[in-house]
């Protein structure tokens, strides 16, 4: 039996219309998103990702703007940048882009994001309300995974799930989203004695790993649903196994998850693809966030 495959870019779609909709409402009441960028210094991949940023948040009505901060910007400097932002009433989400420059806590400074405008859900304050099953800035990782688990319409409540990887942006969130679920679940890590054990016990199996193709397909048990979180880059081989060149003679590159897929998907009975599941649906979950920062802000 092959598995149903999670469209991930067509559930974002479907979370982006009714986002584009809320925000007309919000419009109409008087109230508009915005989101501010605080990049430090210069960096190809994170003005990318700024770029995206801002191309996802104007596509749906949430306005963007980024601050640019000098590449020798101190951290005493970037503090009080922040703690400006969080007084800024126009100001209703803030996301601080990665990487800083040397000498910057990157954790510390994003603590110093005001916790009703964490549109990343990663201030202590926030994590803190996840425990007590507040859900409304949770990670968007993690929530990604969770909301493409419930968009499959089984029943969650009672049913084993393992998730391999304890980090903070997504095992340590997803473990408790999916016990707010009812579900039962299980966290592995590096120090976990039996892997396969935890894994084909699980009727859903959740991968944050960063481990390329780490969890084969006997390592899952038949008819499991499957979230892929995992975004690992690998040389792409031909049939003989040897590395496929480009234009350039440099490897060819290709993404793939933390789930061997192929194997995966003749075992599992709904699976993510990488690239195309969990990644789509991250990037709307940033959207949805800072609509929920502004709802929050405003005591709506
Ligand atoms: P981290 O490196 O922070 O965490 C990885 C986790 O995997 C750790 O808890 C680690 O255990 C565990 N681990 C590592 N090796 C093993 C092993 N052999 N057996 C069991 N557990 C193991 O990664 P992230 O959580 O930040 O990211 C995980 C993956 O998700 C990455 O591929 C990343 O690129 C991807 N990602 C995808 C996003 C998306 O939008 N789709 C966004 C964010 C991340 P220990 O704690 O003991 O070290």
């Amino acid at each position: 039996m092959s598995a149903i495959i999670i469209d991930g870019e067509s559930f974002a779609g479907k979370i982006r219309t009714r986002l584009i909709e809320e925000i007309d409402t919000l419009k109409n009441k008087g109230f508009c998103p915005h989101l501010k960028a605080v990049q430090v210094g210069e960096n190809a991949s994170s003005r990318l990702y700024v770029q995206n940023q801002q191309k996802q948040c104007e596509a749906i009505g949430i306005k963007y703007t980024l601050d640019e901060l000098p590449a020798d910007t101190k951290e005493a400097a970037l503090t009080e940048h922040i703690k400006k932002l969080n007084n800024d009433p126009q100001v209703t989400g803030i996301i601080l882009q990665m990487p800083l420059p040397e000498g910057i806590d990157a954790k510390k400074a994003q603590t110093l994001i005001a916790p009703h405008k964490d549109v990343e859900g990663m201030n202590p304050a926030n994590m803190g309300e996840l425990v007590y099953g507040n859900t409304r800035l949770v990670p968007c990782t993690a929530m990604a995974a969770v909301e493409l688990v419930k968009s499959v319409g089984v029943e969650i409540r009672g049913k084993e799930t393992t998730i391999v990887g304890r980090s903070a942006i997504v095992g340590k969130p997803v473990s408790l989203l999916m016990l707010d679920l009812s579900a039962t679940p299980t966290v592995c890590h590096s120090g976990t004695k039996d892997l396969s054990a935890q894994t084909r016990k699980a009727d859903i199996l959740i991968a944050a790993i960063g481990k390329a193709e780490m969890i084969k397909g006997d390592m899952i048990k038949p008819g499991a649903i499957v979230i892929d979180v995992g975004i690992n880059r690998v040389k792409e081989l031909d049939a003989q196994g040897n590395p496929v060149m480009n234009v350039n003679g440099k490897p060819k590159m290709k993404t793939v998850g933390d789930v061997e897929f192929a194997t995966a998907k003749e075992v599992a009975s709904y699976i993510t693809p990488v690239p195309g599941g969990v990644g789509p649906v991250t990037v709307v979950m940033l959207l949805r966030n800072t609509v929920e920062a502004l709802k929050i802000s405003a005591n709506l």
